[in-house]
């Protein structure tokens, strides 16, 4: 059973935040509880494989040459990478995606169903934190249905929305307990200190270094397990060591011939390693598996 049209705007029993609205799920087949705490899960190339699709559907549609490869994901934001543009051109680029089925088309990431069987299994709640919006939680609820079905909490969307839009089918698979959307845009670390979460599993090394740089009660030294071995997280996100040309789009670089030397920077920040305080690389989710039964025993 899927999320109910019956739009409350309040948790039952809970306090009532009037900048985010609650959608309570209208089946009875909720994920059992667990009793070890709860784990806060990413969306995108975490749960299920975006980037690698959009290469596809890029090449489809675009037709840039040389055509993109998942490689060509050098940064999280795309607009710094080969084949985007600006900001905005980049916007309208990926509605277009969207609009060609990105959702549906993006397989899950390889593990990821049996290691969270396996977290819950060991008696951990899941939520998934996205930077999607609300306008996006149709599609969202869409695939979670198809693909991991009974096993998430709470779904949060990060994205602020203007007006919410009742999702207007049920679905087959059961999505969420709830989904949380709201007013103004949130972070990633302020809902994990709502939802009191152990920890973060995220492949953007921008939100590693917010959560691990954020201060809210902490149960252990890790609050994030940076996912994946992928191009775009390759290098440990620092603002604090991040230099002019590092901010500037791919289009920047190339008309300043910049090209060469940010490879050559990037290389050298792929060589430190440097990772912030409470972050943990982990490359697939065998490893999140792996980390989680270590911490699980330690406890
Ligand atoms: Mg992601």
């Amino acid at each position: 059973m899927a999320l109910s049209n019956d739009i409350k705007g309040v948790a039952r029993g809970q306090e009532v935040d009037p900048d985010t609205e609650t959608i309570l799920a209208s089946g009875l087949a909720t994920p059992s509880k667990g009793s070890r705490g709860t784990i806060a899960v990413d969306m995108d190339d975490v749960l299920c494989q975006t980037n690698a699709t959009i290469v596809h559907m890029h090449n489809e549609l675009f037709d840039i040459q040389p055509p993109m490869k998942l490689d060509d994901f050098k940064n999280y934001l795309y607009w710094m990478n080969r084949g985007w543009g600006t900001p905005e051109e980049t916007v309208g680029m990926v509605a277009k995606l969207y609009q060609g089925g990105l959702y549906m088309r993006a397989p899950p990431v390889p593990g990821a169903k049996e290691a969270l069987h396996r977290l819950k299994e060991l008696g951990y709640n899941l939520v998934i934190i996205t930077a999607r919006s609300e306008n996006q939680r149709e599609g969202t609820e869409d695939w979670i249905a198809e693909y991991l079905p009974d096993i998430f909490d709470e779904i949060h969307f990060t994205g602020a929305f203007q007006h919410l839009e009742p999702t207007k089918e049920e679905k087959e698979g059961h999505v969420a307990r709830k989904a949380v959307v709201s007013h103004h845009k949130r972070s990633k670390a302020e809902i994990i200190h709502s939802t009191s979460s152990l920890f973060l599993i995220d492949d953007s090394s921008e939100n590693a270094y917010d959560v691990s740089a954020a201060t809210y009660p902490h149960e252990g030294p890790v609050k994030v397990l940076l996912f994946g071995d992928y191009p775009w997280n390759a290098v440990g996100h620092n603002p604090l060591t991040k230099t002019e040309m590092e901010g500037m789009t791919y289009h920047e670089k190339e008309q300043k011939g910049l090209l060469g030397e940010w490879e050559k920077l990037r290389e050298k920040k792929i060589k430190e390693a440097w990772l912030p305080d409470g972050v943990r690389r982990v490359g697939d989710w065998k490893a999140v598996v792996r980390w989680v039964e270590e911490f699980d025993a330690g406890r």
